[in-house]
């Protein structure tokens, strides 16, 4: 049986999708800013996916700018906001301690240029409140930037709540909402979202395209110069299929978010339930409020990595927390941030379902799982010293 497991990573495509990419390949070809017919016809196009994609946020067309992804969309709006809150003397942002790097290392560049970086901590609940945000704003605070969803553990963040707390502080609010994106109903206006960013692949669509939401009014700074093409706030000749692609997706998604999400928290809650049974196991995460396709565990004494082959090997795509890097192993700092200790989050992993994987899949994880997980605490040195009682265990 083959198990794909790793939706959190990346989807399939649909069908609709890829029927939706092909005839800009074989016959809306023309270039989105030539004068001509076949440009005119491929900017229609083009302006029509825009207001498709509008229409599934809750905003105006014009508020919609295509990048080529979530990370080139989390980047624009942290450094467009940075450079408007320096203009005013503000150089204070807050976000989490759980973000993706595409927020965290951005964040990074600008706190070497001078900017003060507040990281509110995750540890209660796994996830953060509102009140923590508005007692971290101050008169300098330019930015807030908060997930919608993490990506590694699942915990669903209270974005109308910060949304609420940023617009009676008039503080500017960016979410990186790529994992919730199609799998969350989303309401920019309603939740006080200022900036928004979307990937394509995270729900059924190609990869390289995403979308930054950005409030009319707000001013964007370019991250790639060249041509006047989104409006001037993002230079080069517009993916119009992979733009095709992700609108349908997104519709796709959007459309069935009610039935998608019941039947995949249902195969979610099997597998926590199921795999909180092994010894020595943690789920990470908020378990209220969490993606309906997300299972993250931590299994003490066992590598993640290890883990991860065994899994292969029996036909289950998973994933870990942990990144192996050029020979040194890092644990996730998402692990790190809610609160595990190396070792501990060394042993993690991470199962993200989408409403194609099925109940029998979802058995065969249950079985192979807790035997893989004995195996290798079997062989797990660590394992046999917190047996005999020369460690103590942690979880
Ligand atoms: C995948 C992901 C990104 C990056 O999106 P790309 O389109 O792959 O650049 C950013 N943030 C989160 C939370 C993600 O899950």
């Amino acid at each position: 049986m083959f198990v794909y497991a790793d939706n959190a990573a990346t989807t399939k495509m649909s069908r609709t999708a890829i029927d939706a990419m092909v005839p800009c390949f074989e016959k809306i070809y023309g270039n989105p800013s030539s004068l001509h017919s076949v440009g005119q016809e491929a900017k229609e196009v083009l302006e029509d996916c825009r207001s498709r994609v509008a229409a599934c946020l809750g905003c105006e067309s014009r508020e919609i700018y295509f990048t080529s992804g979530g990370s080139e969309a989390d980047n624009q709006a942290i450094i467009s906001a940075a450079r408007m809150g320096q203009k005013k003397g503000k150089t204070h942002i807050i976000s989490t301690a759980f973000e993706h790097h595409a927020v965290l290392h951005t964040l990074e560049k600008l706190k070497k240029e001078g900017f003060e970086i507040t990281l509110l901590d995750v540890k209660e609940n796994h996830n953060v409140t509102a009140q923590q945000v508005k007692d971290a704003i101050r008169e300098d605070t330019c930015l807030v930037t908060v997930m919608y969803a993490n990506n590694e553990i699942g915990s669903v963040l209270p974005i109308a709540e910060i949304g609420k707390v940023c617009k009676e502080a008039g503080v500017v609010f960016h979410t990186d909402a790529v994992q919730a994106v199609g799998h969350l109903h989303i309401d920019v206006k309603k939740e006080n979202i200022d900036m928004l960013s979307l990937s394509a692949h995270k729900f059924h669509g190609p990869k390289g395209v995403g979308a930054l939401y950005c409030r009319r009014g707000l001013p964007l700074v370019n991250v790639i110069e060249g041509g006047a093409q989104e409006r001037g706030k993002r230079a080069g000749t517009e993916n119009l299929a992979a733009i095709c692609g992700m609108t349908a997706a997104l519709e796709e998604a959007c459309t069935n978010i009610d039935s998608n999400s019941k039947k995949v928290a249902a195969l979610r809650d099997k597998l926590i339930a199921g795999l909180g049974q092994i010894p020595h196991s943690a789920l990470n995460g908020d378990a209220e409020n969490r993606l309906p396709g997300n299972v993250s565990f931590c299994f003490e004494g066992i590598e993640g990595e290890s883990l991860l082959l065994m899994l292969d090997m029996q036909g289950i795509s998973a994933s870990s927390g942990s990144a192996c890097t050029s020979g040194s192993l890092d644990p996730s700092h998402v692990l790190l941030a809610i609160g595990r200790v190396h070792d501990v989050a060394h042993g993690s992993l991470r199962l993200s379902l989408c409403e194609e994987n099925t109940e029998e899949e979802v058995d065969h994880i249950l079985k192979v799982v807790p035997q893989v997980v004995q195996t290798l605490r079997n062989m797990s040195p660590v394992w046999r010293d917190l047996q005999t009682g020369k460690r103590t265990y942690i979880l």
